[in-house]
């Protein structure tokens, strides 16, 4: 619930503490309508038939009233939140709505018509009992709101009181129970300041803790990605975002154990562009570097999605092929020299045919992958060898 205001954009844990209290105190106030039915029932009950008959309409309509009222409110205040609307100009009338709720339940003092509490009947020390009852239970179900606490108790004993000041009998008599009803009234009123300013803390430090686990959250997300771009930039190279040789050598290693585990065959292609060195020189780095990036992909959508594919060096790529025989691995090599020798890059004159020359090798079971390399490398020598532009297969 505190998460859900601290969605809202004023932000701080204080800002957002207002609402947080005025909305708990309404969630309290609704659950608390069942005991309040309850309690009106049983005062209505004890009254019937006695001196104060008369009032117990009075008071029962009085009351659901201001139930319906606060109700209404409560209601209101919880829609809107689900609704992440603002609610705080409904504060006053939830104040209102409290006091005359403490209003409704003060007429349970003009029931009691006589004074004399030597004389009293059950019913009277039934109804003291609850004004008082209530009065503490409002205590609890209002710690969070200290002025619609105020309001309650305020009118709630206002109101009991009134009675004694209109009520017929020796003044001194009621001046003594008025008395005695304030001192009451300002040792629970004591209470719930307390019990309001301990509640208001425990729900600062609630939204506090709220923002803190929110920002931890953050930051954890934050680590998390850093860390996914820290372990992409170690792994790839940044030109042609294929894998480095760092990474090959990992992927290379789990597939010289796997292939130990299962077998089957595998091949290794390493590519050079032919005079790289006069289109940088000609052209510029930057039309060197394009024709880089036009390679890489030329191989990342000519070879299988299994194939490992890293930059080997400068402008030399290298290919594990697992699950691929040398004579597929001549024809796949084949495909990627013609698809090369295709290429249009923007930053080279219109008829500049790209060539590269591709040493390819099988990598028997017992052989390391050095060895293979080196094979795959003198096959590329005889490539350029022969011309350039071509695919040679490495001798056994
Ligand atoms: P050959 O046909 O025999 O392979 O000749 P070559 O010119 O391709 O080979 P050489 O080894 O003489 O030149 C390779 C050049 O690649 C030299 C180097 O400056 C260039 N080079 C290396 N890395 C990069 C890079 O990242 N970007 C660019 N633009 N050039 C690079
Ligand atoms: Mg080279
Ligand atoms: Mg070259």
């Amino acid at each position: 619930m505190a998460n859900d205001l601290g969605r809202q954009p004023d932000g701080s844990a204080e800002a957002r503490l207002p609402a947080t209290l005025l909305l708990r105190a309404a969630e309290r106030q609704r659950a608390a309508a069942t005991s309040t039915l309850l309690g009106v029932a049983l005062v209505a009950y004890a009254h019937w038939g006695g001196p104060g008959q008369a009032f117990v309409p009075w008071f029962v309509l009085v009351r659901l009233a201001a139930l319906a009222w606060s109700h209404a409110i409560t209601r209101r205040i919880q829609q809107l939140h689900a609704g992440g609307e603002p609610f705080m100009h409904l504060e006053w009338q939830f104040i209102l709505a409290m006091g005359a709720g403490g209003a409704a339940w003060g007429l349970i003092g003009w029931m009691v018509p006589d004074l004399n509490l030597a004389d009293w009947a059950a019913r009277d020390l039934f109804s003291a009992i609850i004004m008082v009852f209530i009065s503490c239970m409002v205590l609890i179900t209002l710690s969070h709101h200290g002025r619609a606490l105020l309001a309650y108790m305020c009118a709630q004993w206002s109101v009991a009181c009134l009675y004694m000041v209109l009520a017929p009998g020796p003044l001194a008599k009621a001046l003594l129970i008025f008395v005695g009803i304030a001192g009451l009234v300002a040792v629970l009123l004591l209470y719930g300041r307390l019990l309001q300013r301990q509640t208001r803390q425990g729900v600062l430090a609630e939204l506090r803790n709220d923002d803190l686990t929110a920002r931890l959250q953050q930051a954890n997300r934050q680590l998390e990605q850093a860390l996914e771009q820290a372990v992409a930039a170690a792994n790839h190279d940044p030109l042609t975002g294929l894998l480095n040789r760092r990474a090959l050598a990992t992927q290379v290693d789990y597939l010289a154990a796997a292939r130990r585990r299962h077998g089957g065959a595998c091949s290794v292609l390493l590519l050079d562009i032919d005079h790289f060195k006069r289109i940088n020189d000609s052209h510029g780095h930057a039309a060197g570097d394009e024709v880089l990036r036009a390679l890489a992909a030329t191989l990342a959508c000519t070879l299988r999605e299994v194939d490992i594919i890293a930059r080997w060096g400068g402008e030399e790529f290298l290919v594990v092929m697992p699950d691929c025989d040398i004579a597929t691995a001549l024809v796949r090599a084949e495909d990627v020299r013609a698809g090369v020798a295709r290429l249009k890059v923007a930053a080279l004159p219109a008829d500049y045919r790209l060539g590269v020359s591709i040493g390819a090798a099988d990598w028997p079971l017992d052989a390391g992958f050095d060895a293979v390399v080196s094979r795959a490398d003198t096959a590329l020598y005889s490539a350029k060898e022969a011309g350039r532009n071509r695919v040679e297969q490495a001798r056994p």
